[in-house]
């Protein structure tokens, strides 16, 4: 993989380290802050807060993805009534600013931006999405990150300002209009570039390549997909899952839903919500009493088929940023690294555990 593209220099400025609180603080000024915290020893979650001492800079992944900002988990999408038909509850017009993304989540919201775009545009989902900014953060990897892989490891764009520790400051990259703005009116807190700060951005940029463990050669996958379709793995797999559909919930790119509609006991009025769902539920594809894959074997082969082979023809790309929160969450120790490079016929060592 090559070294990171430095973006023109105008789009760059420092901001010290000792600079970050006052910056937050301003942020919270502009609309509501959402940062990682930890909530339970290493489990963390975006929550409100502009508080610099109690958010973890350092976080690896938060259990839920922040496409929950935009997508909740479940959502009144209207309420009926006889008289009156259909009523869209109001939707939160107020600015949310997600503060420390990393850059394979902001991906995400690139491939979830496609989805919704069409062919049946969402715009529940696009309205938060105009009111929500992004400020990104640069990480490290663990064992479960594969974003390397995937090409997701580093973002050009996607974020309104993004953040790489470079020592005492940080290298900040300005994404959008927002973004210039925010640094236009904090100029005491942002200086210009320094003697050496490009270089340092460079050398830790490539530092943090080597940092990768775990590797997927993604070269030719739809193609070797196709022909392992027959591949015991997949019945193996079935053996091992339990169906519990935790590893679609945590994933920032799954994006299926079921919708609930509920009357009252009169039948004039009532409501219908949307809920994330999961390929991986047994009932997912129960349809007038038959289902189409009652094998967990092939729920599990859906999975993975949908995100590198159908999508792909869709839409060009994997829906994979390889976060690794479906390996971390995986209570039967299924590893998308290890099926992946298994299909491709690659022997790998076994990372769960
Ligand atoms: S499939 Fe797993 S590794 Fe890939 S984006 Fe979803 S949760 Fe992350
Ligand atoms: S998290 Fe693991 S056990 Fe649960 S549905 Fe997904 S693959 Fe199966």
């Amino acid at each position: 993989m090559v070294a990171r593209t430095i973006p023109s220099h105008a789009n760059i400025r420092l901001l010290a380290k000792k600079n970050l609180g006052d910056l937050l603080e301003v942020l919270g000024r502009w609309g509501t802050v959402y940062a990682p915290v930890e909530k339970q020893p290493d489990v963390y979650t975006f929550a409100e807060t502009t508080d610099l001492s109690a958010i973890a800079l350092g976080y690896l992944r938060t259990a839920l993805p922040p496409k929950r900002f935009m997508y909740p988990p479940e959502e009144r999408l209207y309420n009926f009534t006889l008289s009156k038909g259909f009523e869209e509850p109001p939707q939160s017009e107020d600015r949310q600013i997600l503060f420390g993304v990393h850059p394979c989540d902001i991906h995400a919201f690139s491939i979830l931006d496609l989805v919704f775009a069409g062919p049946y545009p969402e715009p529940r989902y696009f309205k938060r999405r105009r009111r929500t900014a992004i400020i990104g953060l640069d990480c490290l990897p663990d064992v479960n990150c594969f974003c390397y892989s995937m090409d997701t490891d580093s973002v050009e764009r996607g974020f309104d300002l993004f953040l790489t520790d470079i020592g005492e400051d940080y290298f900040v990259r300005v994404g959008s209009s927002w973004g210039e703005e925010v640094v236009r009116a904090c100029k005491d807190l942002f200086t210009g570039l320094k003697e050496g700060s490009i270089e340092e951005y460079k050398r830790r940029a490539d530092a943090r390549s080597r940092m990768f463990e775990s590797h997927v050669e993604m070269s030719d996958m739809p193609q070797i997909m196709e022909l392992e379709f027959s591949n015991p793995l997949w019945e193996e797999l079935g053996e091992k899952c339990l169906s519990c559909g935790s590893c679609s919930i945590v994933c920032p790119t799954c994006y299926c839903y079921d919708i609930i509609d509920q009357f009252d006991l009169k039948g004039d009025s009532g409501s219908r919500t949307r809920r994330w769902d999961s390929c991986l539920f047994k009932e997912f594809a129960q349809v007038a009493g038959f289902n189409f894959r009652q094998d967990r074997s092939t729920r599990v082969k859906l999975r993975y088929y949908h995100k590198q082979i159908a999508f792909v023809e869709e839409y060009g790309r994997s829906s994979c940023v390889g976060c690794g929160r479906c390996i971390e969450t995986c209570p039967a120790k299924i590893n998308i690294i290890e099926v992946l490079n298994e299909i491709r016929g690659k022997k790998v060592m076994s990372h769960a555990g």
